[in-house]
């Protein structure tokens, strides 16, 4: 599926804008929302695309459960977090997303240190940030599924009570979110990293209606 016109943002150094105006009064006001948010939370590069765009698929899962050693262990992780069922059906309850991609080179991001740790719950603040602002806008459903898994606890304190459940969301793939094929059918494609030197990218998502 194409991108649709008038509706991709890009952040630019501070800047966020709309690639293809003229745009709505409700577009500019998120933009706005957007653009404040962007340099005060130091999100990443940010993209407005319809929720249909999204991909959702029964494989990712498996991934999960099948090579994943917080499978079972975090109250972000499968199976504490929907089905592909029911991610589908809360999908149907909004209209566009806005999808974060943080671009980052670094060894660390391969490894289970400090650093990486402070980058994963520096993604998911800002993220989580981002939402909050969004739903005092007025895009009160704003929901959001952040990048890789919870790393604000040192352990997560599965299956005892989360320590920070106003902070808790879903990572867009326990969601089942497919994020390559999401990223081919908003344009933009995607390259694996095959070395950890290379270039990475994480995905985080906002649900807007
Ligand atoms: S906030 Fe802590 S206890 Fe809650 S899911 Fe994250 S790591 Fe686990």
């Amino acid at each position: 599926m194409a991108p649709r016109a008038g509706l991709q943002l890009v952040q630019s150094g501070s800047l966020v804008k709309a690639l293809a105006p003229p745009i709505s009064k409700r577009l500019a006001g998120l933009l706005k929302v957007l653009e404040m948010s962007a340099l005060e939370l130091g999100t990443g590069e940010l993209i407005l695309i319809d929720v249909d765009q999204i991909c959702v698929a029964d494989w990712v899962q498996w991934k999960c459960k099948y090579g994943c050693k917080n499978y079972g262990r975090s109250w972000c992780c499968p199976p504490e977090t929907p089905t592909p069922e029911q991610a589908r059906a809360i999908l149907k309850d909004y209209r566009e997303a806005i999808l974060i991609r943080n671009s980052g080179k670094s060894i660390n991001h391969y490894r289970e240190n400090n650093q990486k740790r402070r980058q994963q719950v520096h993604g998911w603040k800002s993220t989580v940030a981002l939402e909050r602002r969004l739903f005092l806008a007025g895009y009160y459903k704003a929901f959001a599924l952040v990048s890789e898994s919870c790393a604000l606890c040192r352990e997560c304190s599965y299956p005892e009570s989360c320590k920070f459940p106003m902070n808790r969301r879903p990572p867009v793939e326990s969601f089942s979110i497919d994020v390559f094929q999401t990223l081919e059918n908003i344009g933009m494609g995607f390259r694996i990293a095959k070395n950890v030197v290379e270039e990475h990218n994480t995905y985080s998502i906002i649900l807007l209606d």
